[in-house]
């Protein structure tokens, strides 16, 4: 964590009655320690997409948390701009929104030109997108294979386009995609993830290589199942509630096969974002890392 103030307050009273009250920072106390990690992220500039709420909102929220000025983009304009204050009061560091539809190449220009006004540079691009719709490959046609390519490739490559000339300008970069356990292990009934996320994974090993000598890592972090309204709109939920379950009920009946017995809190993937994004993790690319509580079998 960064050290933003964070005060404590506590008071006694005086033997000549007069109240003394100890203000105690308790980041900076904690940091002086040894106790906490600073990431490195103070004067740095991330552009978090698909960030109004879930996990894309608590990447932002994490970086935000570490001292980075952050924009963030989302299709619905009232939702990005409630979020990006709340963000901002919480965290105290600036926030940005600008209403950002990922697959539309124009709102991805002005969302880049935006960021640059407003903070002079970018070093983090977080590619987050809407999740592509659910379906096995009879129930989906061209359209909805079209439109899960401009929604979760078409948009990380041109993100990354318009963002490198600014990495490179700073000598540095950071770039994280939010794909999905599906690129370790398919998902049924999701074959759009499946197939498109690998195209991410492929993309993304491709640009570490050759992004590797202007010092710029790109690394995907893979969810497994977190507790955001993708899950509680998704048809296992709902097919769980149908059989007469409460939300939590059926929530921890689609936590049995996880290991550790729970889904997710987003802040637990946005931790491992805030760390790849972090001067400590300089050493750091091409790699796919899951969060996801022990889901995925495979050995990699
Ligand atoms: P979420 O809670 O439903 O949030 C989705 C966010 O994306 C919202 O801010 C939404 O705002 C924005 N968004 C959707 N379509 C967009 C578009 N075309 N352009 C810009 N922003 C867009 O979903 P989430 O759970 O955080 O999921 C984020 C990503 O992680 C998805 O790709 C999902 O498939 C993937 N994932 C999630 C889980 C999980 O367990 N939650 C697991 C594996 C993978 P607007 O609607 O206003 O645009």
């Amino acid at each position: 964590m960064g050290v933003k103030p964070h005060f404590l307050f506590s008071f006694r009273i005086a033997p000549d009655k007069t109240p003394i009250v100890y203000t105690i920072n308790v980041k900076v106390v904690k940091h002086l320690r040894g106790h906490d990690m600073d990431l490195g992220l103070r004067e740095k500039v991330a552009l978090v997409l698909a960030a109004s709420k879930g996990l894309g909102r608590a990447c932002a929220t994490a970086l935000a948390a570490e001292g980075a000025d952050v924009t963030i983009g989302a299709r619905n304009k009232q939702v990005v701009e409630n979020t990006a204050q709340e963000i901002q009061r919480e965290t105290g560091s600036r926030i940005l929104a600008v209403p950002t539809d990922v697959t539309r190449e124009e709102d991805i220009e002005a969302i880049v030109t935006s960021t640059v006004r407003a903070f002079g540079h970018i070093d983090i691009l977080v590619n987050n997108a809407g999740g592509p719709p659910f379906g096995t490959f009879e129930t989906v046609g061209d359209v909805q294979w079209q439109a899960a390519f401009e929604l979760n490739l078409l948009s990380a490559v041109r993100l990354v386009r318009l963002v490198l000339p600014h990495m490179r300008k700073r000598g540095s970069g950071r770039i994280i995609n939010i794909v999905s356990t599906s690129v370790k292990q398919p998902i049924d009934g999701l074959i759009l993830s499946n197939t498109t996320r690998m195209a991410v994974v492929g993309l993304a090993k491709s640009l570490s290589l050759e992004l590797a000598p202007d010092n710029i890592t790109v690394n995907n972090v893979c969810p497994g199942r977190f507790l955001t309204d993708r899950i509680r709109q998704g048809h296992a939920l709902k097919e769980q509630m149908a059989q007469g379950k409460s939300e939590s009920e059926a929530l921890r009946s689609i936590a049995q096969d996880i290991p550790m017995g729970r889904i997710g809190k987003p802040e637990e993937l946005a931790a491992l974002v805030a760390f790849l994004a972090s001067e400590q993790a300089g050493y750091i690319t091409g790699t796919t890392i899951q969060v996801d509580g022990g889901l995925v079998r495979a050995m990699f």
